[in-house]
């Protein structure tokens, strides 16, 4: 259910169209307390006044990321990651009642935020940005895979010269891209035919090449497919691709080869894979 770059990229897109424009009238926070205390939600809940007669100025994604802006120099930082769901509705009676965040605009429309899992809801100004962990990790460092950047040269460079498995390259804090989740991870390496605990140094010109061009194509699927088949967009429309590999696949078999799927526990996370196709 994690939301990563396309899909986030889908809600920042969304909200682009309908929110650009809009005059925030009030909010409403709720059960909001534990992410309060992770520090996933601004300590001090007055913060969220900062919002109040903004009129939203663009909208943006980087990795997992959204960044709304506003005109009086306030920004709303959400990541729900590890699945959330965000709604936009025209009529605010009509809104989703499950939400963290609920903010209603001045022409009776309304924008809920909810998250489901570990993720987070942020209103800073641009200074205090710069000190928010997700907008550090997301906006200031790593390599998108969806911006020029992104090239097979710089990414096989990089590659080489990495002595760590592939998942802490691609994944967490200390990986090269921004955007990807274990969700993703277990679609890439599968489409790239490579064992999970690789070493991006262990990798040959032909693989590094596999990978590269795994990730850019399960980026572009999911961008065409409305996001993951477990994703819903603003509207209430579900994604329509269904993970390669992934735990939509436990007890199935290898499309390619037939060998029955695998599962193992890797940097923080299952890891479903096919033992013969990603034989290490
Ligand atoms: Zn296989």
């Amino acid at each position: 259910m994690s939301i990563e770059l396309p899909e986030a990229l889908i809600l920042a897109k969304q909200m682009y169209k309908v929110l650009i424009g809009k005059k925030i009238a009030s909010y409403h926070l709720q059960n909001y307390e534990r992410m309060q205390k992770v520090g996933f939600l601004n300590k001090n809940i007055i913060d969220f006044d900062r919002l109040l007669n903004g009129s939203i100025t663009d909208v943006i994604a980087r990795g997992n990321t959204i960044r709304i802006e506003l005109d009086n120099g306030m920004n709303l930082l959400v990541a729900p990651e590890y699945g959330g769901e965000i709604f936009y509705h025209k009529d605010e009676r009509k809104g989703s009642s499950k939400y963290h965040l609920k903010i209603s605009f001045m022409d009776g429309g309304s924008l809920t935020i909810r998250i489901k899992s570990m993720g987070c809801i942020l209103v800073h100004t641009k200074d205090e940005l710069a000190d928010s962990y997700m907008y550090k990790r997301d906006f200031l460092s790593g390599i998108s895979p969806v911006e020029d950047e992104f090239t097979l040269e710089r990414f096989s460079q990089e590659l080489s010269t990495i002595n760590r498995n592939l998942k802490g390259i691609l994944v967490g804090k200390d990986a090269i891209l921004v955007g990807i989740s274990n969700s993703a991870f277990q679609d890439i390496i599968y489409r790239a035919k490579l064992f999970p605990k690789r070493k991006g140094s262990s990798l040959n010109v032909n693989e590094r090449k596999a990978l590269f061009e795994a990730i850019s194509a399960l980026i572009q699927e999911r961008l065409q497919l409305n996001g993951k088949s477990n994703f819903i967009d603003i509207y209430g429309e579900e994604g329509k691709y269904p993970p390669r590999m992934g735990p939509n696949r436990k007890g199935s078999s290898c499309s390619e080869c037939g060998t029955g799927i695998e599962k193992m526990s890797f940097g923080g996370g299952q890891i479903y894979f096919c033992p013969t196709c990603q034989e290490l």
